[in-house]
């Protein structure tokens, strides 16, 4: 049970929501890798972008993190040990090939969707010609087929 992870957060919402208008399909509070601990908010399989909405209080935003006034001591090294669980879940992944992408909960969440999409389709693009007979091809609203060699045909 961990009482500082809460889920399903408005902020986390209205970007899964945004992404999922843009025609990205996502998987969400799950481990990346099945063998690291640790889950994070938004994740796409296929292109390795593990997405994390960290709340300003628990992951020590500088701009609205306030020190408690009571049991300071505690409560600092509490977010001080959560923010280098963060830094070590961010070596983690990029180490087994994700990226990962942190936002503030106070941040914008259309701009936050927007470093998403262009991450996933980024990472979506085969790398040095098409891989295997299979291409992904991102077209301008950002949705994400799947293409098969050939004249125009579309096989998802
Ligand atoms: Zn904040």
């Amino acid at each position: 049970m961990q009482a500082n992870k809460s889920r399903d957060t408005k902020p986390e919402m209205a970007v899964r929501r945004i992404v999922h208008s843009r025609g990205l399909r996502y998987r969400v509070n799950v481990r990346p890798e099945p063998a690291l601990r640790r889950t994070a908010d938004i994740v796409f399989s296929r292109a390795r972008v593990a997405v994390f909405i960290d709340g300003c209080f628990w992951h020590g935003c500088r701009e609205h993190h306030v020190l408690s006034k009571t049991n300071t001591d505690y409560w600092r090294a509490k977010v001080g040990r959560n923010i280098a669980r963060d830094r070590g879940t961010d070596e983690a992944l990029s180490r087994a090939g994700w990226a990962v992408l942190r936002f503030w909960e106070h941040e914008n969440p259309s701009l936050a969707a927007d470093r998403i999409v262009e991450a996933v389709a980024e990472r979506s693009q085969p790398r040095g010609g098409p891989r295997a007979g299979v291409g992904v091809a991102v077209d301008s609203a950002f949705r994400i087929d799947v293409l098969r060699p050939g004249p125009g045909k579309v096989v998802l």
